[in-house]
């Protein structure tokens, strides 16, 4: 299905921003409140599994999208959620305006350790 206005401007936009080709945006509902996402290890499609809570669905856009700039950018990136990774993404919750609580409590609840080590190591402060 097409993905919704929100979505491919959010994308286009952090394309033009790291410089690098946009994938394709697999997009698709989900009946639960709360998102899905992958992405592709050659970087030509993302998708993400839209619930029906737009910031969730957002923030699965973000992560795909830092998944996916990484790949392109790092040669050596094989789509792990490693401080790298971590690194690459709280400059990019930053910088289009998601919520870092929002982000943090998501992200922390699939990937603590590495969580806490890089928001720490960025300046933030996370008790865990
Ligand atoms: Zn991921």
């Amino acid at each position: 299905m097409e993905p919704p206005r929100w979505a491919q401007r959010l994308m286009a936009r952090m394309a033009h921003d790291y410089k690098v080709v946009a994938p394709y945006l697999h997009w698709k509902t989900r009946r639960s409140p709360s998102s899905s996402g992958y992405c592709t290890l050659h970087g030509g499609v993302i998708g993400v599994g839209a619930g029906s809570d737009k910031q969730d669905a957002r923030l699965a856009l973000l992560h795909e999208m830092c998944h996916n700039i990484l790949l392109k950018l790092v040669p050596e990136y094989r789509g792990e959620h490693d401080a790298r990774f971590y690194d690459f993404l709280w400059p990019i919750i930053r910088r289009y305006r998601f919520p870092m609580k929002v982000a943090l409590v998501f992200e922390g609840s699939h990937h603590r350790r590495t969580v806490a080590l890089t928001y720490r190591r960025g300046g933030g402060n996370l008790k865990c």
